[in-house]
């Protein structure tokens, strides 16, 4: 059953304890520093009910409208349907979001893949990941992401320290479990429940930790606290922050003060190997939508850079070419990980089907590691007059207006108007505080870039180089008894 924004919003309106800038947030469904990104997940769920963007972002399930976005991948054609549900959607809101469920709900499929491991060291909980993805997709939930504690001092264990440092379990009851410690968290607080499980520390050599927890945990949960970023919505008008205005993912400090989280919502517990397990195979399928929204940064980065050397001319030139042809190649590298990942599809351990992963995880290592340097390009194709053009406000008041329309008019097609907006775009996706913002975001929100190199050297397939260069080389068969 698809919700609408209404629905959604009135969900968010459960009590939840939501703090930002020192201020208790009342409604996070209009305070100004949520409501537009609030509104851009609310028009996802409308845009399932309208005519012309029903049959691209919904599927027919067992008689129920479901969400594309939100299914459960088994063949090739639903990974072709989330791509084109999701440019639906970008090219709506004419920008760029990550956090709205899509790309954190693959990281429950991967522990769906693994409840045979699980079952074998703890039959209790096998079915409640299973339920839980079906309540995902019946429900319509937005689903957030809970992997990285405050951790405090990492060369110590969590209980020679505070032990709130990292989330652990507390106490156990007849009603469920008692979560205490915190989480970074995009999202959290205008999401409905997130999937918490434990960066792996200095404890993962015990065999029952408190520590190695997996469950679902409700934003609106009492004991939940969410102790926000300041946003960068509301900071300077909409005109000179076009993307910032509209599109900011407000991070949380997800407090966990003695939370219960009911029996039927816990995944794993004390169970160190999955915790193990889980984070070894978290991200299979969410690198996947994660990666996919770098290629329209890649498009906002080619679009700004180009449309500004057709403005001033500069685009006759051939080394301004070279560089425009810089982005073109990582838009392209991005695009074609993407495409061969589907191509190649594997199919997962508990029947789904897996985006390639060694493509998908080299994917994500050249779109992330290579985006400071495409963004220093495109701003360097932008020119300085980026960072030191007026706000929209002085382009309309008598005295600077008559003179500003002189200098930004460059002729009769590009009037100083569009001139504005253009820079204005280009300084919100590379330079202001909220350009900064966003790609540290891509550096770490779906984990930093060792552990993206570490899933890499998991995944890929060393059998084909060693075979090659043992036959090129001439080497005996004694160098394969070196195995690890
Ligand atoms: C904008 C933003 C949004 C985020 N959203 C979420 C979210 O929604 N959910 C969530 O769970 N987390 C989220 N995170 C947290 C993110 O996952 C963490 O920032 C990340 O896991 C790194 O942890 P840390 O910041 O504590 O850095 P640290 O652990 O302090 O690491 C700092 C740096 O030290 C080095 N380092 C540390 N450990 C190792 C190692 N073992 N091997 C090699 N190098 C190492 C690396 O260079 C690393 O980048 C978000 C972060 C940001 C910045």
């Amino acid at each position: 059953m698809i919700r609408t924004g209404e629905q959604y919003r009135a969900g968010l309106r459960d009590g939840r304890e939501i703090w930002i800038d020192g201020e208790r947030v009342r409604d996070v469904t209009s305070h100004t520093a949520f409501r537009p990104i609030v509104d851009a997940k609310a028009r996802m769920y409308d845009m399932a009910h309208e005519a012309a963007s029903k049959p691209v972002m919904t599927f027919e399930k067992a008689g129920e409208t479901c969400s594309t976005l939100l299914r459960p991948p088994t063949e090739q054609e639903h990974w072709h349907e989330k791509w084109r549900a999701l440019d639906h959607y970008l090219n709506d809101i004419g920008g760029v979001v990550t956090r709205v469920g899509d790309e954190t709900v693959g990281e429950m499929w991967s522990l769906f893949d693994g409840r045979g491991v699980l079952n074998q060291i703890d039959p209790r909980f096998g079915d409640n990941i299973e339920r839980h993805i079906s309540r995902v997709l019946e429900d319509d939930i937005f689903h957030v992401s809970a992997n990285t504690d405050p951790k405090g001092d990492r060369s110590k264990r969590p209980q020679d320290q505070d032990p709130d440092m990292m989330v652990h379990v507390a106490k156990e009851t007849d009603a469920g479990i008692i979560l205490r410690g915190a989480k970074y968290e995009t999202a959290a607080s205008y999401a409905d429940q997130a999937f918490l499980k434990p960066t792996i520390g200095a404890w993962s050599d015990e065999q029952l930790s408190n520590y190695a927890v997996g469950c679902i945990v409700r934003m609106g949960a009492p004991g939940v606290k969410h102790l926000c970023r300041s946003s960068f919505a509301g900071r300077g008008s909409a005109a000179d922050y076009p993307l910032a205005s509209r599109f900011d993912e407000v991070d949380t400090l997800v407090v966990f003060d003695n939370v219960l989280v009911p029996w039927e919502d816990v995944f794993f517990y004390r169970h160190t190997r999955a915790a193990a397990y889980i984070r070894g195979t978290l991200h299979r399928y969410s690198a996947f939508p994660y990666t996919l929204r770098i290629l329209y940064s890649a498009d906002m980065l080619i679009g700004a850079a180009l449309w500004n050397a057709r403005q001033t001319g500069l685009d006759k030139l051939q080394a301004v070419r070279e560089k425009l042809a810089d982005l073109v190649c990582y838009r392209e590298g991005i695009n074609a990980h993407l495409i061969a990942a589907i191509a190649q599809a594997q199919r997962s351990p508990g029947g789904l089907l897996m985006p390639h992963q060694s493509l998908l995880y080299a994917g994500r290592v050249h779109a992330c590691a290579n985006l400071p340097q495409m963004m220093h390009i495109a701003r360097e194709l932008c020119g300085g007059q980026i960072c030191v053009t007026p706000n929209a406000a002085s382009f309309t008041e008598d005295g600077p207006r008559e003179w500003l329309e002189k200098f930004y008019t460059l002729n009769d097609n590009w009037a100083a108007d569009d001139r504005r907006k253009l820079l204005a775009f280009a300084r919100d996706l590379l330079n202001s505080d909220y350009a900064g913002h966003r790609l540290t975001f891509v550096q770490f929100a779906q984990a930093p870039h060792f552990n993206h190199l570490n899933a890499v050297y998991n995944a890929f397939d060393f059998s084909g180089p060693l075979d090659f260069v043992k036959r090129a080389a001439g080497l005996s068969d004694r160098v394969e008894e070196q195995q690890p």
